[in-house]
């Protein structure tokens, strides 16, 4: 077993007896209420990466093709809060759920005493009484365990980098024009937005 399997497995646990305690809880399929409500594009450890790439690789190129487009505008994007790029808006649904980062397990699941519960529909049950038994996991503890993965970077690095890899499906392989290998070099910020994608998967 990873670390990273450990720590989803801790997690699941934590996430079952709640449930189980609370038949109705609020977190389920189709509400996508937190993947609506993001304060910042997503940071991912570099083993959550690796497990997410898994489940992007097995999404088809158009789809691919517009989650580059939605993250490349996020990153010059000052408003908030920020719709997950990854969310398929046809089903409402998380398309690589079983590879979701430990952040979208633990949300609504999990608290740090600093920064309230998040969900504000589930806050609302804490603040009414219907749920002022649950026990919530501890966040801070989470933290600490992703500290151990690897750096940490913005989903959008992430997805840059492996645009220009070749393990990206239908991708050249390298950086094909000297944008791209120049980009490849840099930092993203506001300034340096996201690479061209590469011809290959932009002319599927
Ligand atoms: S990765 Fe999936 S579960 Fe996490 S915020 Fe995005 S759509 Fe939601």
């Amino acid at each position: 077993m990873t670390t990273l399997s450990r720590l989803q497995y801790d997690i699941d646990a934590r996430v079952q007896a709640i449930r189980e305690a609370h038949p109705g809880w609020l977190c389920g399929k189709g509400c996508a209420s937190c993947c609506r409500r993001l304060a910042e594009i997503p940071q991912l450890t570099a083993a959550e990466w690796r497990l997410l790439r898994e489940g992007l690789a097995a999404l088809s190129p158009e789809r691919l093709q517009a989650i580059s487009r939605d993250l490349a505008a996020l990153v010059g994007q000052q408003w908030r809060p920020i719709v997950c790029p990854l969310l398929d808006p046809s089903t409402n649904a998380c398309p690589v759920y079983a590879q979701r980062p430990v952040a979208c397990r633990t949300y609504g699941f999990y608290v740090q005493r600093s920064l309230g519960l998040y969900c504000h529909k589930i806050e609302s049950r804490v603040t009414d009484g219907s749920l002022a038994d649950v026990v919530w996991g501890n966040h801070d503890a989470i933290d600490r365990r992703l500290a151990g993965l690897g750096e940490t970077r913005p989903l959008s690095e992430w997805f840059e980098l492996w645009q220009l890899n070749s393990s990206f499906p239908g991708a050249a392989g390298k950086p094909t024009t000297p944008d791209q290998a120049f980009c490849a070099t840099r930092p993203i910020s506001a300034e340096r937005p996201l690479c061209p994608i590469p011809s290959a998967i932009s002319s599927s």
